[in-house]
């Protein structure tokens, strides 16, 4: 039987319960499958640049999360001896409209779901998608790992950076393990016992330990992330190895205390005392960049958030861009109009095309801010007097005039 739902989403991360919204804004609904049980508590917290609270305003998600976040606008840069070295802007109230958010990422999931639950938006927990049996011009149909089907006009695979709903798109393509794994842990402010002037978030750079990051988190700051970046030696991890390395938290907590003698002594109270329960373990994976989110034939399957591209996290943009793909996405398919004219052939292909192309357009700018990033954190560059980044396009962009030019409907 043929779905009256017009888009089913798979996976109930952010991105998933972000587009279930910013659909259900356009008038359109739609349906999440979602493999886990009950919502997934991954643990630790996301930083939000103005760019995404926009979007998150329009959807009605800034308010309440507000609240329950730290706000700041400036990264701090130290070096090795403690001089403050660089500031990289991440919000500003006053230029963009909106200060910086860092908040838990458990936070965020829950301000979403009680807004997709007042909206009648279905969720249907502990359905793995496996395959697509069959696309048309009309929609999809497709197969879940339970071995029960579901067909709908338009399928999103909104399902992370190992996306099974991309192997219709790029067959045998996986994400490839950068060796690099973030460490960090949760630490009472107060351990640092550091100055009321002392700038944070602040990330203290040591040529032979890397970078040593402290970022306030809770709405009062009362508690800071502290972390490192682990450069992982020998074959990637299969399932079961990576259960090991991230249930075994021991080994990180070593690892976070590892040269705490070489650098301020701010990182040596950070890393006094850790909890094992409060430390993280997160592997850093990568995607090509990827000529098409949609599928060829008739456009029917789309891919967005992690699943479309997984940004390297130097400018912390990984989530931001999401939530980008999300809005401009949602626009783009309510300005087509109704669940009869998604159905034209032809027409929401170039739309998506128009919107992938824009929205790859941004990424690559990001990335390009990435490498201006990494660029001014080479030791051999210390002394180097750096111009400003110019970060107006990304924190200021008007997403409904994008929307009005992807869709092609702009005078
Ligand atoms: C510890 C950590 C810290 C991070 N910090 C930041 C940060 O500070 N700033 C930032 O911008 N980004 C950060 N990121 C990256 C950010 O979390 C991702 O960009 C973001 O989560 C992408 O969201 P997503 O919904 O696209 O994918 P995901 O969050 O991976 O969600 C995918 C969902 O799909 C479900 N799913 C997967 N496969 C299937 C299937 N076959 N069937 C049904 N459901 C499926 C999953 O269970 C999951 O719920 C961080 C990531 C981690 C892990």
């Amino acid at each position: 039987m043929a779905s009256t739902t017009p888009v089913a989403i798979i996976g109930a991360g952010l991105s998933g319960l972000s587009l279930a919204l910013a659909l259900h804004h356009q008038n359109i609904p739609s349906v999440l499958y979602e493999t886990q049980a009950a919502p997934l508590d991954i643990g630790g917290a996301i930083m939000l640049s103005p760019n995404a609270l926009r979007i998150l305003d329009r959807l009605n998600v800034f308010q309440p999360l507000e609240a329950r976040g730290y706000k700041f606008e400036q990264l701090y840069f130290r070096s090795g001896d403690d001089e403050l070295v660089d500031e990289f802007e991440f919000g500003s109230a006053e230029k963009y409209g909106y200060s910086a958010l860092r908040v838990y990422r458990y936070e965020l999931i829950n301000v979403l779901l009680d807004l997709v639950t007042q909206a009648g938006i279905r969720i249907e927990y502990g359905k793995k998608f496996d395959h697509i049996i069959s696309e048309t011009e009309q929609g999809v149909t497709w197969q879940f790992a339970d071995g029960s089907e579901s067909n709908a006009p338009l399928l999103v695979g909104a399902d992370g950076i190992h996306s099974r709903v991309r192997q219709h798109l790029y067959p045998g393509l996986v994400a490839k393990f950068t060796n690099m794994l973030g460490i960090t842990a949760a630490i009472p402010t107060a351990q640092l016992q550091a100055s009321d002037d002392y700038s944070l978030p602040v990330t203290i750079m040591n040529p032979k330990h890397g970078a040593f990051v402290i970022a306030p988190q809770l709405v009062d700051g009362s508690e800071v992330l502290v972390g490192k970046q682990y450069r992982f030696t020998g074959p990637e991890p299969d399932r079961e190895g990576w259960k090991k390395i991230t249930s075994d938290k021991k080994w990180a907590v070593d690892f976070l205390r590892q040269g705490h003698e070489n650098f301020p002594a701010i990182v040596d109270n950070a890393t006094s005392s850790l909890s094992e329960t409060k430390v993280n373990v997160w592997p850093f994976y990568l995607l090509p960049k990827l000529d098409t989110w949609a599928s060829e034939k008739h456009a029917r399957v789309v891919i967005l958030g992690d699943a479309a591209h997984a940004i390297p996290p130097t400018a912390g943009q990984g989530v931001n861009q999401a939530f980008e793909d999300v809005y401009t996405f949602a626009g783009v398919v309510g300005k087509l109009g109704s669940e009869s004219q998604l159905g034209a052939p032809g027409i929401l292909k170039s739309a998506l095309k128009n919107w992938q192309n824009g929205r790859q357009a941004r990424i690559d700018r990001v990335l390009e801010v990435n490498d201006q990033i990494n660029k001014r954190r080479m030791p051999s560059n210390e002394d180097v007097e750096f111009k400003p980044i110019d970060l107006e396009w990304l924190y200021s962009a008007d997403f409904d005039k994008m929307v009005a030019e992807y869709a092609g409907s702009l005078e």
